[in-house]
């Protein structure tokens, strides 16, 4: 079973990913969390160029396909193995943040990117998305200093909101759209609920 978090900044993804693998846990599941990007060796170090401010501007496809370098390295050394082993993998962040950020956060064509993010993923795709969705001025009010992609323009985060709305609601059954504005244990009521039945006997 392999679920992914997604949402913008603040939204509680960190929060929520612990306390389901608590729960999870208690259900007596095996479970892995892991994120994007910087779940591995070389994840980590694209993290630091990619979050690094003194980065400054770089072209928007050479910053979309470093986020997918981190991916491919991830799906096969991480959450590929795990998966064969039996184990619920729930992931900080997946393909749609990609979508969401890259594409439509920085104009680029999101179909282009889905297509770079199917090969960089080998088309791994989550049984179930949870999106927990925060207008962006809750959400960023919660950091004092911003990485590289926090301190990106209102409009950008507007635009980052907008699409994981977009992506869940031309697949439902594949998505748990939760308002983040709620507190967490109601939250994790939710997510659990629309997991249980999914969960492996
Ligand atoms: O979720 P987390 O805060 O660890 O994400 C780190 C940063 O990377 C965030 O600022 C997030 O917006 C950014 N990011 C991105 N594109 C992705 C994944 C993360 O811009 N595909």
């Amino acid at each position: 079973l392999f679920i992914a978090l997604e949402g913008g900044e603040g939204a509680g993804k960190s929060t929520q990913s612990a306390l389901l693998v608590k729960w999870l846990e208690d259900q007596g599941q095996h479970v892995l969390l892991t994120r994007e990007p910087g779940a591995t060796d070389l994840g980590q170090k694209l993290r630091e160029i990619i979050l690094d401010p003194a980065t400054g501007d770089i072209s928007h496809r050479a910053e979309a396909l470093i986020y997918a370098a981190d991916k491919a390295e991830h799906v096969d050394s991480v959450i590929k193995p795990a998966l064969k082993s039996g184990t619920v993998v729930i992931t900080d962040r997946y393909v749609d943040s990609a979508l969401a950020y890259q594409g439509s956060g920085r104009d680029l064509d999101v179909s282009d990117v889905e297509r770079v993010n199917r090969w960089a993923t080998d088309d791994l795709r989550p049984n179930l998305t949870v999106i927990l969705d925060l207008p962006p001025k809750n959400g960023l009010g919660r950091f004092a200093e911003r990485d590289r992609i926090e301190a990106q323009s209102a409009d950008f985060h507007e635009r980052v909101r907008a699409a994981f709305l977009e992506l869940a609601a031309a697949e439902p059954q594949h998505y748990l759209v939760i308002d983040a504005t709620q507190d967490r244990e109601e939250i994790a009521e939710q997510i659990r609920a629309r997991l249980e039945p999914l969960l492996p006997k």
